[in-house]
């Protein structure tokens, strides 16, 4: 075979079934696409100008250091430009930080049901997975511990906020979590939501510490998912062995030029993270009103409590075959709830009628 044996040995799945894919199958387009945690809130129009500008310089190669960026960023969280590290998308760094802290055989743990992209970067590297159940629907974070000692991880993966459930931890238990962890496992903390989150949920950044990796991305709040930036804060060293193997020029030009613009507009942010939180209360009601509850949640999406795994699935499908695109959980306990992005306040409206006729089935 002339294969590797890593690759052989994978299965062929994907992490995601994107809507388009549904789009292809059902043979129309969906008219509500509330699925991926995207923002329809559009992004910052200085951003917008930044980028058609850059159209311009296209033909050029972008800055592979993503110097004024890791710069912007820097200045941002209070760090050094070598404590930061740009790639495309948060979903790049994660499979970048598997090739860099796994070798073939070893472990890495991530709640059962918690986000796949993680997975599929460790089993790209050899790595193999530990699983811990959410507990009363939070990351287990007395589990990943046990389990990343039971196991020898060299990783433990957590999203605060949690991404499908949407709940969230404190700083004091996560830094309790890097604490008791063993010195050669280092923290993966996922903050693709931090934007939304209350600052109780998000610990201080100590970059001096190599055993936390912070991570980040414009896909949310920013509204950049198509452009595809995210990045790392670490120790220099971390940085320093993810810049050996990522691709240099992965971020392009007119992403790197619009997320700096976006950085430089924090009210453009701002005034989407606010009104997320107001869909986030409507969803609320809009459950209550048909004797559903919700997760509490401090990302810009809802887990909605269908009872049951049943519930749920019938649910999802039958808005997917309304032209609704929405997700749930994978596994239990989450997979009794379906998990729907705040969109518009016209589409929150849309989705509440659509919700309701499919209930009451
Ligand atoms: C959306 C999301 C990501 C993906 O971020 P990209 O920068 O678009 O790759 C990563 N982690 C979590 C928990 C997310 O929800």
């Amino acid at each position: 075979m002339p294969y590797s044996a890593i690759v052989t040995s994978l299965p062929s799945l994907i992490p995601f079934l994107a809507p388009e894919a549904i789009e292809r199958k059902l043979g129309r387009p969906m008219r509500l696409r509330l699925g991926a945690n995207e923002s329809n809130f559009g992004i910052s129009p200085q951003a917008a100008e930044a980028m058609r500008k850059a159209v311009d310089r296209i033909g050029w190669y972008c800055d592979p250091e993503n110097f004024e960026l890791r710069e912007e960023l820097a200045k941002k969280h209070g760090v050094s430009r070598d404590n930061v590290v740009v790639c495309a998308g948060l979903d790049d760094v994660l499979s970048l930080c598997a090739r860099a802290f796994l070798d073939p055989g070893d472990f890495a743990v991530n709640s059962l049901g918690g986000y796949p992209t993680f997975n599929y970067g460790v089993h790209g590297a050899g790595g193999k997975l530990e699983f811990v159940p959410y507990k009363e629907d939070r990351v287990d974070l007395g589990g990943i511990t046990e389990a990343a000692h039971r196991v020898r991880a060299k990783l433990a993966f957590v999203a605060n906020p949690d991404n499908p459930s949407g709940t969230w931890h404190e700083s004091g238990p996560i830094h309790e979590l890097a604490k008791n962890l063993s010195e050669t496992c280092t923290l993966l903390l996922d903050e693709a939501y931090s934007d939304f989150a209350p600052s109780e949920a998000i610990p201080p950044i100590d970059a001096s510490n190599p055993r936390i990796v912070r991570l980040r991305t414009f896909s949310k709040a920013h509204g950049l998912a198509g452009a595809r930036v995210g990045y790392a804060i670490a120790a220099e060293e971390t940085v320093q062995n993810i810049n050996k193997i990522r691709m240099h020029f992965g971020v392009n030009l007119i992403a790197q030029a619009g997320a700096l613009a976006s950085l430089r507009d924090p009210n453009f942010v701002a005034g989407v993270v606010e009104e997320v939180a107001r869909g986030r209360a409507e969803y609320e009601s809009m459950a209550a009103t048909l004797s559903l509850k919700t997760l509490p949640s401090a990302t810009n999406f809802v887990a909605i409590d269908m009872g049951c795994f049943e519930d749920a699935k019938n649910t999802l499908d039958n808005l997917q075959e309304r032209g609704v695109f929405i997700r749930m959980p994978g596994a239990p306990p989450l997979n009794r709830c379906i998990r729907v992005t705040v969109g518009t306040a016209g589409e929150r409206k849309q989705l509440a009628e659509e919700l309701a006729l499919v209930v009451k089935k």
